[in-house]
């Protein structure tokens, strides 16, 4: 790819998780690849997030799976709690490694950016380039995107630009755009409090709140309440931190304690509105949020999107026939994401409950049903944390050790 319009090559349009994912994915396939950001620098908007298993097989193919499982922390029991500190279920990494072949690994999301960005060449990520799609291309035509006066052709477009994908409106131009998913989140990550915090999320009347160590001895939180859309605190959102949270259980006061106002990220929360119909057309490939926005109740709107990009990368190898490879893509990924959104706005729908009675039952058939088979939150992810990308050897145990023939 280039402004000559000659080399043949790659562009990824978007350097968040799924962007640069598939950016690295595809450099180590050999494809010559540009990353168009619109940003003014490759910096992760947000806080902490969770990587499963499943993404920490998918970054194996690209060298990095070890790395971010270097950076477990979840070594004590955590698990599911009620506002007052009563466990509803409990499990811990061990019972990860075993269900899944892999630990799960909270981390910061810059950690994640540096390193992808980290494994390209210099000067392949262009900031301050906020790009759209001019021609998707097809069979006998390469595919062009537009930034202000300039244009390139690209023999593979990777549309990676999130939620509000303007990639997308162009390939799907009938598509309905993302919906309010129905609750606000807020983000922090802060010095470790000095007390006892297992990993935790806690279940409330229409609000949660989940804690998670971080290998550096600080902490992430995240907390979520079921409001109207756009609402914004006028004292600030520590404060609106504050007033809904400030009496749950340890950590979650010390932990606001230990916070300061410009350490608190608001979001609205949106999902996709309606399935796309496939996660390409001609040359352009969709993928991540832009392809399948999903509320973060499962906590794999970024894993997936990194399981899409090295999908992505497995079918399209240079000099492939492009259209075939994307078709092969969509296969693969758009029945696979379609689940986990549905599965991702099911719990969405539990946990925002805001009715007492619903909240007690709910609470009620949690304890039982983790009585009867332990580690419920586990469970939630069985079929997604399990996955394996193409070519995998092999699941990962906890402590990083390969499990032969698995
Ligand atoms: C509260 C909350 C908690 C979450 N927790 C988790 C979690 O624990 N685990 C998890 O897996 N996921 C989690 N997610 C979801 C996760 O953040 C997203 O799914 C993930 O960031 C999607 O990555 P992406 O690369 O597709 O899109 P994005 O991260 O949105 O990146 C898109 C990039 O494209 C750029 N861009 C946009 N338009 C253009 C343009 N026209 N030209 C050039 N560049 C453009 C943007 O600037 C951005 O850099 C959470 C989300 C929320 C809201």
């Amino acid at each position: 790819m280039s402004e000559s319009r000659s080399r043949p090559g790659a562009l990824v349009i978007g350097a968040g998780i799924g962007g640069l994912t598939a950016a690295v994915a595809l450099h180590q396939r050999g494809w010559r690849v540009t990353v168009l950001e619109r940003a003014p620098a490759v910096e992760a908007v947000g806080a902490g997030m969770g990587m499963t298993p499943n993404s920490l097989r998918a970054l194996d193919t690209i060298g990095l799976g070890d790395t971010v499982r270097s950076m477990r922390t979840w070594s004590d029991e955590g698990g599911l709690r009620t506002p007052s500190g009563r466990w509803l279920s409990r499990t811990n990494q061990e019972a990860a490694a075993a269900r899944f072949g892999g630990p799960f690994v909270p981390l910061h999301r810059a950690t994640l950016i540096s390193l992808l960005h980290s494994r390209l060449p210099e000067g392949a990520v262009r900031t301050d380039t906020a790009a759209d799609v001019a021609d998707p291309g097809g069979e006998d035509r390469r595919a062009r995107v537009r930034s202000g006066a300039q244009e390139w052709e690209a023999d593979l477009v990777v549309a990676a630009d999130g939620i509000h994908s303007p990639a997308r409106s162009v390939l799907f131009p009938g598509q309905p755009g993302p919906r309010y998913a129905g609750f606000t989140a807020w983000r922090l990550v802060v010095p470790a409090p000095d007390v006892a915090y297992p990993p935790h999320e806690t279940w409330g009347r229409g609000a949660l709140w989940g804690t998670q160590p971080l290998h550096d001895g600080h902490v992430y939180a995240y907390a979520a309440a079921a409001v109207p859309a756009g609402q914004r605190t006028p004292d600030g959102e520590l404060a609106e931190l504050r007033r809904r949270f400030g009496t749950w259980h340890e950590p979650v006061p010390a932990i606001l304690r230990a916070a300061g106002p410009g350490d608190v990220l608001r979001s609205d929360v949106h999902q996709a509105a309606a399935p796309l119909p496939a996660f390409h057309r001609g040359r352009v490939a969709l993928l991540g949020d832009a392809a399948h926005a999903m509320p973060p109740t499962l906590g794999q709107g970024g894993n997936q999107a990194v399981e899409d990009a090295v999908v992505l990368a497995h079918h399209a190898t240079p000099g492939t026939d492009v259209p075939a490879a994307l078709d092969a893509y969509t296969n693969d990924r758009l029945p696979r994401t379609g689940e986990v959104v549905r599965r991702a706005i099911r719990v969405g729908r539990l946990v925002t409950l805001t009715s007492a009675p619903a909240c007690a039952l709910r609470n009620a058939a949690v304890a039982v049903v983790n009585r009867l088979g332990p580690h419920l939150e586990l469970r939630a992810l069985d079929g997604i944390a399990d996955w394996s990308p193409p070519g995998h050897q092999g699941a990962v145990g906890v402590n990083g050790t390969r499990k032969a023939g698995s």
